[in-house]
């Protein structure tokens, strides 16, 4: 008789409490007004690993980097999977202020990310809710754990008063 042995158990993305996702989004939120004081949409993401260490790191570098692909959680991404040495996330987080564009819900799909949350929901461009759920659409073939709404308030200011000072200056220039 064969008896298989399943010792590489399938591996969980970290249950973060809620004071634990609060404490991150706080950081990502200053992270996030510091780049939007330097001209970028503010926005940071992190990506923890199954021991909610940060393996990765992101802030929007769209302008200064003049690239469109240079959203935070993709930079985060790239980051993180050179430390992971892989490209699969099943056992990650990403936690990020505003709700993925359909761009990097995509690549967190692609990356079959496990857990991903985020603040405030885009309703203009969101891809995991805000518009479009690419999560739970056919195309995607994993299960991915979604919690959004934390500190949804701040989140949503930050991103709303960027883009309100932003067009007063464009209208005085
Ligand atoms: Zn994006």
């Amino acid at each position: 008789m064969i008896i298989f042995k399943t010792s590489k158990k399938l591996t969980e993305p970290i249950s973060l409490s809620h004071r634990k996702k609060n404490e991150w989004m706080k950081r990502l939120l200053t992270r996030a007004k510091h780049v939007g004081d330097g001209g970028e949409v503010p926005i940071a993401a992190v990506i923890l690993d199954i021991k909610g260490r940060c393996i990765g790191y992101g802030v929007n570098k769209r302008e200064k980097m003049n690239d469109p692909l240079g959203h935070a959680e993709l930079i985060a991404l790239r980051q993180a999977s050179l430390i992971k040495d892989d490209w699969r996330f099943n056992d990650c987080t990403l936690i990020v202020n505003l709700e993925p564009c359909p761009m990097c819900a995509g690549a967190l799909i692609q990356a079959r990310m496990g857990q991903v949350i985020f603040g405030a929901e885009d309703p203009k461009r969101g891809a995991f809710g805000g518009t479009i759920n690419l999560a739970e659409h056919k195309s995607a073939h994993h299960n991915m754990l979604i919690s959004k709404g934390v500190l949804e308030e701040e989140s949503r200011k930050l991103i709303v008063n960027w883009f309100k000072d932003k067009r007063i200056i464009s209208k005085n220039i």
